[in-house]
């Protein structure tokens, strides 16, 4: 499975391109002021006009942060003049980034009750798109993160990399119609994939799940849709949607597993994500001869991702060589009190369990929460898992270790493409 050369030349010509001519930088700074980052490079600080933007990233944060604010509490809380303030918010409501949303409490000493400013739910939006090998969702989101429409398709079977950029091209645009915005409404796109890419090239230099190598996704799309497009690893993805808007909001340090056919992690340390790849689901696990596709044997990934349980669910339960039995055919089965198929998922939730124990012992993280397809099997995975990593991990980390379940669902994955495009065109969280 592991090749590392695409299947079609033809359909893969614009990867082949030599990497100077396939490379773009996008505006330092968009027509609405918001700063959109050249790839690859830090803001400089000390220069005025960066200042102003900075400012203006940090009031939005503080709005995403607090719902709703006043004037002088950011003034306060941002240790800037009331005047800078001011005239920022004035900038930031004529653009329709933010509106005044009612009034607060008045001061002790008395005086006019404050105006209270709040992220705009209309006017500006993103894009997320969750590129799946089974699926691919596409939603518009406002400021807020709130999802306002959304569409989820089957991946195309043909994985070509001209059929998968038409697909997303398709997708997006259709949504764009649908929802009846202009595309000077839409302040970027976030892309979530599987595969080893650099976010700030926009490059991915090997995506198992389709076979593409050395491809600049990020600007491909660019250049036909004629916006901005963010797009990272989609376990690291999905780990920020869950820090910005599911169970792992008051997180500062946690492990996002991603349990689907295969399994994928995130680490996030002091509100950080580590950009770095972690390769959670080849961890060693097990004595057992299960061969995994990264070509060694006994990894987590063989023997607890939805593969794993697929395989052990055909050749143990499935022996009339009836339709193949998927993970969530295993899961109904073993809701309906089949013993095999109950043993199958305790299986993978214990071997999950004991890798997740290193895991919490190497770096003690407040939480672990556990996404993708297969969380979806909730207690049947949960409970086994639980019970092992109680047993094998530390004393003191495991009572300060919280383990659940990915807050967002089903839509873990486009809810995180959401925060990629967010956090890159409006809020900057990582760069300040
Ligand atoms: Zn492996």
């Amino acid at each position: 499975m592991l090749n590392t050369y695409c299947s079609s030349e033809e359909n893969c010509e614009r990867m082949h391109e030599p990497l100077e001519k396939n490379k773009k930088e996008v505006d330092k700074v968009s027509k609405y002021g918001i700063l959109t980052q050249k790839r690859g490079t830090m803001i400089k600080k000390g220069d005025p006009e960066n200042a102003r933007l900075l400012n203006r990233s940090l009031i939005l944060r503080e709005l995403k942060k607090h719902g709703e604010v006043s004037r002088a509490e950011l003034a306060r809380s941002l240790d800037l003049s009331k005047m800078t303030i001011s005239a920022i918010v004035t900038d930031l409501i004529s653009e329709g980034f933010i509106c005044e949303s009612g009034e607060g409490n008045a001061m002790k000493q008395g005086g006019r009750k404050p105006r209270l400013l709040t992220l705009s739910g209309d006017h500006m939006y993103v894009l997320g798109v969750d590129v799946g090998l089974t699926n691919t969702t596409v939603a518009v989101a406002n400021l807020k993160g709130q999802l306002l429409l959304k569409q989820k398709i089957p991946t195309r079977r043909n994985h070509s990399l001209k059929s998968i950029v038409e697909q997303i091209i398709e997708l997006i645009d259709t949504l764009i119609k649908e929802f009846a915005v202009s595309k000077s409404e839409v302040l970027g796109v976030g892309l979530s994939i599987g595969g080893l890419l650099d976010k700030n090239q926009g490059y991915i230099s090997f995506s198992p799940d389709f076979n593409w190598k050395d491809v600049y996704l990020g600007t491909m799309l660019e250049d036909t849709l004629g916006l901005p497009v963010v797009i990272d690893n989609c376990s690291r993805v999905m780990a920020l949607g869950e820090k910005w808007y599911g169970n792992a909001v008051a997180a500062g340090n946690f492990f996002y597993v991603n349990v689907g056919y295969g399994i994928g992690s995130a680490i996030v340390i002091e509100n950080k994500i580590y950009e770095k790849n972690s390769e959670f689901g080849h961890v060693y696990i097990t004595k057992r001869d299960v061969v995994c596709d990264c070509g060694k044997t006994g990894c987590l990934e063989s023997v607890s991702s939805g593969q794993a349980i697929e395989k052990a669910a055909n050749r143990r339960l499935n022996n009339d060589d009836s339709d193949w039995l998927t993970a969530r055919d295993v899961a109904a089965m073993a809701l309906q009190g089949n013993e095999v198929a109950k043993q199958i998922f305790e299986d993978a939730g214990k071997y999950l369990g004991r890798a997740l124990a290193i895991a919490a012992n190497l770096f003690n993280p407040d939480k672990i929460i556990i996404g993708g397809g297969l969380s979806n099997a909730g207690d049947l995975l949960l409970v086994p898992l639980k019970q092992e990593f109680q047993i094998h991990c530390m004393d003191i980390i495991k009572d300060s270790t919280q383990i659940e379940l990915s807050g967002l669902g089903i839509d873990g994955g486009v809810v995180g493409a959401v925060s990629l495009a967010l956090d890159q065109y409006v809020f900057h969280s990582e760069r300040l």
